[in-house]
């Protein structure tokens, strides 16, 4: 196959400053109710895609990619979660000491529609973290915890 028929998405922040590219397919598509993940989103819990690192390039702005070194996730270890600078959007996460050699994309900075399925969760971390009212209407393995 070349290059051509290699899917690609793309991606970016809030204010546009940072964008990138995610080639192929994703290990997995997840969402993890831990709890750092909740904090650093503000959310109720997090989607996100992990891929492989070569596969994800970032295009623009790298120079407002900031990292905060997260040492408090429930699976433990250390997430180098990335953030812009100039809008505070969520960008990539890695847990290199548990994980090399994978990147954590959350979906939300992807340009898929949610609406067509085009992106849904095939895992769920955390669920005894999982908000009682919230129904998946997905196939996902759940997780007590981490897998
Ligand atoms: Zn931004
Ligand atoms: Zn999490």
């Amino acid at each position: 196959m070349g290059d051509s028929a290699v899917k690609k998405t793309t991606g970016s922040c809030l204010c546009g400053a940072i964008t990138f590219e995610l080639h192929g397919e994703p290990i997995s598509n997840c969402l993890c109710f831990c709890n750092s993940c909740r904090k650093s989103t503000g959310s109720i819990g997090m989607a996100n895609s992990w891929y492989k690192k070569e596969n994800f390039r970032i295009l623009t702005g790298e120079d407002k990619l900031r990292i905060f070194y997260d040492n408090t996730p429930d699976s433990g270890g250390q997430i180098e979660r990335s953030f812009c600078t100039e809008c505070g959007s969520t960008m990539v996460a890695e847990n290199k000491g548990k994980f090399p050699g994978a990147v954590i994309v959350p979906v939300g900075a992807m340009d898929v529609d949610l609406r067509d399925g085009e992106w849904k969760p095939s895992q769920e971390y955390f669920c005894k973290r999982r908000a009682n009212w919230l129904e998946i209407k997905a196939e996902t393995k759940e997780f007590w915890e981490l897998f």
